[in-house]
């Protein structure tokens, strides 16, 4: 297929050739990386990870996605990805958080292995090595687990330990650290998984739901070198309600009928024997009601396992709708940086669209 290439002086086709790294060819590697407002880390995180990739051998691309920055990450960004065609950028109108920007990044991968990577420096890409290996074993997902993790205690360690355990029972899937963003990925496993909220760091839970073989691998965390953590103790809360979430959703989600149903059924059904009782008491003793807070208990039953079975009737509706619709993205794109995906308009019209 032929190459197109814009006319930029700064484009230099015979070196990105002679990379081996053609611009239409997919590569195997495809690393994720969000970045928010990360001026300072950029050019060390862009030497650090070309060194290391360039050593591993293996072609790659890498997805930077500039989750609304306002610093110059993305002037930065530009810079590289016009000397470098396996810079992929991607910048967002707004900030709209880590886990649209990482799922920005899954819908343009092209390789067949995903990295995703946090940009502060915190993570180390001396471990995407490791990481690759550990998926040769045979595994779908790697998740890095930060044994020794370089951040303050009270505040963001000891509220992840918590989290981790709670997610860990609830989700019926044991890691240790489901918040580092170090892991791998079988780009396959990323294509049925929607993200919303904060779910990026369930993915691992959702995807071994899938029956898919996970995995933990212990890597290095350093403390953050620039800037300041994008993050504060809220975020732990954000985090458990999305748990709840996952769980509903995953266990209920396409036969919501049979939760909502279920609890309905039972309120009903303690609400007739309750009034029943009451009314064959009336009938047979003579006794008043008027003066029996079991009657309005007997009765708030009954209307409450009316609504129940109701909801679960509009949850099996809204369901079909979820399902059967076209899935919309979660966030709005800026611009687009070597997005090699997209028809250049010369071809386009050409063929007639
Ligand atoms: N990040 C992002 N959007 C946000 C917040 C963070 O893309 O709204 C990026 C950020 O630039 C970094 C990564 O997500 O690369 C992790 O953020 P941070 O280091 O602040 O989180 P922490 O390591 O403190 O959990
Ligand atoms: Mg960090």
């Amino acid at each position: 297929m032929e190459q197109t290439v814009p006319h930029n002086p700064m484009y230099n086709t015979a070196s990105l050739q002679s990379m081996g790294n053609g611009v239409d060819a997919a590569p195997y590697l495809s690393i994720v990386v969000p970045i928010y407002n990360e001026e300072e880390s950029i050019p060390t995180l862009y030497t650090r990870l070309t060194t290391e990739l360039d050593q591993l051998g293996y072609s790659y691309e890498i997805i930077a996605v500039d989750d609304g920055s306002k610093d110059r990450s993305f002037s930065l960004l530009r810079d590289l990805a016009l000397v470098d065609s396996r810079l992929r950028v991607i910048r967002f109108r707004r900030n709209f958080g880590q886990t649209p920007a990482f799922a920005a990044g899954f819908e343009r991968v092209r390789g067949e292995v995903v990295i995703t990577i946090d940009a502060d420096l915190q993570n180390d890409p001396a471990d995407i090595g490791r990481l690759l290996n550990k998926l040769d074993e045979g595994y779908d997902v790697v998740s890095g687990w930060r044994e020794r993790r370089q951040d303050p205690f009270w505040s963001r360690r000891l509220p992840s330990q918590i989290a981790n355990r709670l997610i860990s029972i609830v989700t019926g899937v044991h890691l240790r650290d489901y918040g580092c963003s170090l892991k791998a990925y079988r780009a396959d496993v990323l294509r049925n998984i929607q993200l919303y909220g904060e779910l990026h760091r369930f993915i691992p839970a959702i995807a071994s739901w899938q029956g898919v073989a996970v995995t933990e691998l212990p890597v290095q965390h350093a403390p953050r070198q620039f800037g300041t953590s994008k993050y504060g103790i809220s975020r732990t809360i954000r985090v458990l309600l999305d748990l709840l979430t996952v769980r509903f959703l995953l266990s209920y989600a396409t036969r919501p009928m049979q939760i909502f149903g279920l609890f309905g059924l039972l309120s009903m059904l303690l609400g007739v024997v309750i009034n029943t009782y009451l009314v064959l008491l009336k009938f047979i003793t003579g006794a008043s009601l008027a003066d029996r807070p079991l009657l309005l208990l007997g009765t708030l039953l009954l209307i409450l396992g009316v609504q129940f079975i109701s909801m679960g009737l509009i949850g099996e509706l809204v369901v079909r709708t979820y399902y059967e619709t076209q899935q919309k993205p979660i966030y709005v794109v800026r611009e687009e940086l070597n997005n090699h995906h997209r028809v250049p308009i010369e071809r386009e019209r050409e063929a007639g669209r």
